[in-house]
């Protein structure tokens, strides 16, 4: 029986924007992924201040929702520590173990996959797909022949980051994430000031 190839999009999400669905979207296209799963991490590794988990999965939730190839994980936001990757990727594996895993997530954190824990036991659970801005070059990492691709999301010049600063300044953010997460950002007050940040 053929393996059904599932996408495992891993981020922060925070907030999750027109970028990320665009790039889950390509990614599911270039890789013929029969489904996208989305994964909010619980605690990310080496960061400090960062929305609170609950809010930052019901954001993706509902960015998602009415699209049948895309889901949503629980996984690392009830795995409790630090979000690991080698940790997602088992769990998902598990629940899907006729699965075959491409872990998906912004090409500058897959650059750093030489520090994460148990690089070494990433590379059997899942193909990579580091998804990139444009104009962004970017050094693939050491790892096994072909267990690393790129693509580059011209959609992916929006980012969180800036999404934040935006809304802190009083400045509009229309069109650059779904209408279901501003109304969520707004009802929630969220990024006006420290609020909503652990
Ligand atoms: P990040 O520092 O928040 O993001 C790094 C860059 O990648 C940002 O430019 C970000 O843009 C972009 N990005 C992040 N996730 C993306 C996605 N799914 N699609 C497109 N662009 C994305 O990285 P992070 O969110 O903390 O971590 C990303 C994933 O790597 C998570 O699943 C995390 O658990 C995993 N990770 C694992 C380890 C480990 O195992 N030790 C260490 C680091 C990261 P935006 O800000 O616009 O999203």
């Amino acid at each position: 029986m053929s393996k059904i190839r599932l996408g495992v999009m891993g981020g922060t999400f925070d907030p999750i924007h027109f970028g990320h669905l665009v790039a889950a979207s390509e990614a599911a296209s270039a890789f013929h992924l029969a489904k996208v799963i989305f994964v909010p991490t619980g605690e990310p590794w080496q960061k400090q201040t960062i929305t609170d988990s609950e809010h930052r999965y019901r954001m993706t939730q509902l960015a998602i929702a009415g699209n049948e190839h895309f889901d949503i994980s629980r996984v690392d936001v009830d795995r409790p520590g630090p979000t690991y990757t080698v940790d997602t990727l088992r769990d998902i594996a598990a629940e899907h173990p006729n699965a075959e895993l491409f872990f998906i997530t912004g090409a500058d954190s897959i650059s750093q996959i030489g520090t994460w824990k148990d690089a070494e036991q990433i590379w059997p659970l899942a193909h990579l797909v580091g998804v990139t801005r444009p104009g962004h070059s970017l050094e693939v990492p050491k790892s096994p022949h072909g267990a690393v691709s790129l693509l580059e999301i011209p959609a992916l010049a929006i980012s969180s980051t800036d999404i934040r600063a935006r809304v802190k300044a009083g400045k509009p953010i229309d069109y650059l994430l779904p209408e279901a997460v501003i109304d969520y950002i707004q009802q929630n007050d969220l990024y006006r000031s420290d609020q909503g940040t652990k």
